[in-house]
């Protein structure tokens, strides 16, 4: 028995999909086009599909589990749950109109044309706000559709937002946040079940791996404890004496988001030889 899973063949989350994979430890080789590998050392079977499709492959029992942006979910629910954001893909959809043009808020669009790809989020969102605008949906080169008279603004995704200003356009509201996430079919069988959750504690550690980093310092042995109080660590951090009197070094993990804010608090504190590594896995 294996576990099926549907990820991107080509396209914004390809690479983000099978390096995850590859970090958790599960080699599979795709070379010359192969569209169905097997994973080497693990019960995985890998189907490389056009992202849109993702969701109703695994909703149908084609595939068990797949890595799709939620903006894909949100503008076409299946029957699938959502079982873990992955953190990378992340991109904004987005309400934009000609630089030129006067906006102020999204009752400016009123009666207007709006071009996407997006029409179900499009049509919901501005029904939320009560605003009555006409969604086109075009299934592509969303951008382009302003200056060619086909609409008045449009709504596309968007995550440096370059596209955009390099179309003449200016970003004015966000309709929804997104990145990549493993979902699942409700019912799997009991096997499958199992792997799933191998699958799952080897993402978790990958992930939380990369949200944390280690951190090691020497501290005079006085100031040892301020210091320690300043490393927020999963347990207390590590306190060993170093053979010069008068010196400890400690260890900890700190979250990558406060990384520099920390680091800033430590030096003033009186760290010393302060050395962050990256953590490759992290086991809870
Ligand atoms: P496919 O050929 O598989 O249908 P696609 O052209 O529809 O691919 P991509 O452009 O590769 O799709 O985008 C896939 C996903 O990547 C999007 O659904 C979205 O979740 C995410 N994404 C991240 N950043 C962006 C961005 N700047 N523009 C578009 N999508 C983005
Ligand atoms: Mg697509």
């Amino acid at each position: 028995m294996k576990l099926r899973i549907a990820i991107q063949k080509q396209g914004r989350l390809a690479d983000g999909s099978t390096a995850l994979l590859k970090r958790c430890g599960i080699g599979f080789s795709n070379g010359l086009g192969k569209l169905r590998p097997e994973a080497e050392d693990f019960p995985l079977e890998i189907f490389f599909l056009r992202d849109d499709d993702i969701p109703d492959y695994v909703a149908d029992g084609v595939a068990d589990i797949g890595i799709v942006g939620e903006n894909v979910l949100a503008e076409q629910p299946k029957n699938v749950e959502v079982v873990e954001r992955l953190g990378f893909g992340r991109c904004r959809l987005s309400i934009a109109v000609p630089k030129g043009d006067e906006y102020s808020t999204l009752a400016s669009l009123s009666g207007k044309r709006i071009a996407t790809s997006y029409p179900n989020i499009l049509t919901k969102y501005f029904a939320a706000n009560s605003v009555e605008a006409n969604i086109h949906e075009i299934s592509g080169s969303v951008e382009i559709a302003p200056s060619i008279g086909l609409a008045d603004a449009v709504s596309d995704l968007v995550s440096s937002g370059s596209t955009l200003f390099s179309n003449g356009l200016r970003e004015v509201e966000t309709v929804l946040e997104s990145q990549a996430a493993l979902i699942r079919r409700p019912e799997l069988s009991a096997e499958v079940e199992a792997i799933l959750d191998q699958v799952l504690f080897r993402i978790r550690s990958v992930r939380a791996a990369s949200q944390n980093k280690y951190i090691l310092l020497n501290a005079p042995t006085d100031k040892a404890d301020a210091i320690a109080k300043l490393l927020p660590g999963i347990k207390s951090p590590t306190m060993m004496p170093l053979a010069e009197e008068g010196w400890v070094s400690i260890h900890s993990v700190i979250k990558q988001n406060d990384f520099w804010e920390v680091v800033d608090r430590l030096k003033q504190a009186g760290a010393e030889g302060i050395l962050v590594l990256s953590i490759d896995q992290m086991i809870g």
